[in-house]
């Protein structure tokens, strides 16, 4: 049984039992659909009349108001049947957060109930033949005509492309140079199914998504009203940005009951395999890698769920969501390969459900955003952060004779601005750090002055080749570091010197 996080609300608790029972109850006739590769409707229509698909819909809007967290919940369990967790998650990516947040008061009334309900499915459509990663390169244009919009282009990879009747779509609607480069030519839209040259163009046949439809479709001059765009006309990127977050992490909760699932199927399978006369379960090394799969498995669901409560708390959590969605498709993929290797050959097969995850993970890593972008989100966020960009300053301690990490203030404080004591300055750090170059504004902290003064006189060390410099695109001085003369010049030999204690005089030269 999953471990019921104590922050949980009991609403939220109450309906991860509930949930954890419906897959209990129809995990078998998932199986079936699975074997036969048929799309699971008539299980979609029990997960539509317990009223799932409003798990993060407010109540207001015949919803569950489970939140973020409650979305993870049920996401959790009904991945663990496969095509049925698919359409459940992108349904409810395809408008829930953006009309929440973006959606006006209308808009909000006409949608979130057909989300909550369930009746109908939604498909999230982002990527196109030219904007994969790159998505807001988008070639799908929307042209104002009179009250209404006219689409014209493809979006592919459309996960429940023709089983859903709401499209979720994030169209062209500027080619000035200027908005693209703010990131204000786009614009959200919602059509559904049935729309005069709306159509299915194709279904791909993919490594994973077994009985999931995945596809191409096709916009020829599709007209729908003004009361179908979702957020104002060039604001269609923040729409984009603000559903990602929550994508990421549903995508991610989905792993979460599958893990569970490959630890059963181990402990179940191992205690009853014997090879060289003993149970499997009894070989340390697969006791270790069942261990590892344990805390991968245990890992991720604590930070998924941490993650979530960041969500329900109205925060935006790029690098978490990011992190999560990387950790969980990781992981997966080698939960699935050990799983595999832990169980031989059967493993390989389709008789257990375990070969699956390998495929899912493998999906799991490139949609949504691949994991190298998520890397590049993590990166780039992060590199905002003020906790990153700290001013690290080594000072020379006597006492031990070495550089640590000080808030003092330099030694050279209070000393004359002049030529000689700046490259002093630089020279010592030479000693302190001696494959590190200096900002200006290190050396502002440390002697003092302005930023102009010692601008001139870098410039000037830097004329007499006592420096080396790096500069940026505009020819700006950023950092500095001593030359050779310079280190020769600010100080004799001696005071670069350092040994340890246990170093022979003798050995010196
Ligand atoms: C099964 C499946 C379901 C999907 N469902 C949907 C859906 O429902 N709706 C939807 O809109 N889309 C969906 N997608 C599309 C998915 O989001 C994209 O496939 C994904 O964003 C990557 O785009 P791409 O395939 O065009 O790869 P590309 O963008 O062409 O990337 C190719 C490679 O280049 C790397 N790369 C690209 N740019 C960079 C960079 N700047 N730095 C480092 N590496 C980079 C990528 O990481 C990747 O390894 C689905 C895809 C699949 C396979």
């Amino acid at each position: 049984m999953s471990e019921e996080y104590f922050w949980w609300t009991e609403e939220q608790k109450a309906i991860s039992k509930q949930v954890r029972e419906f897959v209990a109850e129809n995990f078998e006739e998932a199986e079936t659909y699975f074997w036969k590769t048929e799309f699971p409707w008539p299980l979609v229509k029990k997960v539509a009349k317990e009223g799932y698909f409003g798990a993060g819909v407010p109540k207001k809007y015949g919803g569950m108001e489970l939140g973020p967290t409650g979305s993870c919940i049920v996401a959790e369990q009904l991945g663990r049947l496969y095509a049925v967790g698919h359409v459940f998650t992108v349904s409810m990516l395809a408008g829930l957060e953006q009309i929440l947040r973006f959606g006006t008061e209308e808009q909000k009334q006409e949608w979130l109930p057909k989300i909550a309900s369930g009746e109908e499915l939604g498909a999230l459509c982002i990527t196109e033949p030219f904007a994969g990663s790159d998505a807001a390169n988008v070639h799908t244009t929307a042209a104002k005509d009179g009250n209404d919009w006219v689409i014209n282009g493809k979006k592919r990879f459309i996960t429940g492309a023709g089983v859903s009747g709401r499209y979720f779509i994030y169209a062209k609607t500027s080619d000035d140079p200027g908005d693209r480069k703010q990131y204000s030519h786009l614009t959200s839209f919602i059509i559904e199914r049935g729309r005069p040259g709306f159509s299915l163009e194709k279904i791909n046949p993919l490594i994973g998504f077994d009985n999931v439809p995945n596809g191409v479709i096709n916009f020829d001059h599709v007209r729908i009203p003004d009361k179908n765009r979702v957020g104002e006309v060039g604001k269609g990127w923040n729409v984009m940005m603000a559903g990602l977050n929550f994508e990421r992490l549903i995508g991610a909760a989905v792993f979460g009951g599958l893990f569970e699932d490959v630890v059963q199927v181990l402990f179940n399978y191992t205690k009853r395999r014997i090879q060289f006369n003993r149970p499997t379960l009894t070989f340390p090394g697969v006791q270790s890698e069942i261990a590892d799969i344990i805390m991968k498995t245990k890992v991720s669901r604590l930070y998924t769920y941490y993650c979530a409560h960041l969500l329900d708390e109205g925060k935006e959590p790029m690098i978490e969501a990011s992190i999560s969605k990387l950790f969980n498709t990781e992981y997966a993929r080698e939960i699935g390969v050990k799983a595999i290797q832990i169980l031989g050959g059967d493993g390989l097969t389709k008789f257990l459900p375990i070969e699956r995850i390998l495929r899912e993970a493998k999906v799991g890593e490139i949609v949504a955003g691949t994991n190298e972008i998520q890397k590049m989100i993590i990166y780039r966020f992060s590199a905002m952060l003020p906790l990153f960009n700290k001013n690290l300053r080594y000072r020379w301690n006597d006492d031990v004779n070495a550089p640590i990490i000080s808030t003092r203030d330099s030694k050279f404080q209070g000393m004359d601005l002049n030529e000689e004591n700046v490259l002093k300055v630089i020279a010592h750090d030479y000693k302190v750090s001696p494959g590190l170059y200096m900002t200006p504004d290190d050396i502002r902290e440390d002697i003092g002055g302005s930023r102009s003064e010692i601008r001139k006189i870098l410039e000037s060390l830097e004329e007499k080749k006592l420096i080396v410099s790096n500069k940026d695109r505009q020819g700006k001085t950023t950092l500095v570091k001593a030359s050779y003369d310079g280190l020769q010049k600010a100080f004799p030999l001696s005071y670069y010197e350092w040994y340890p204690s246990w170093y022979k005089d003798s050995d010196k030269f």
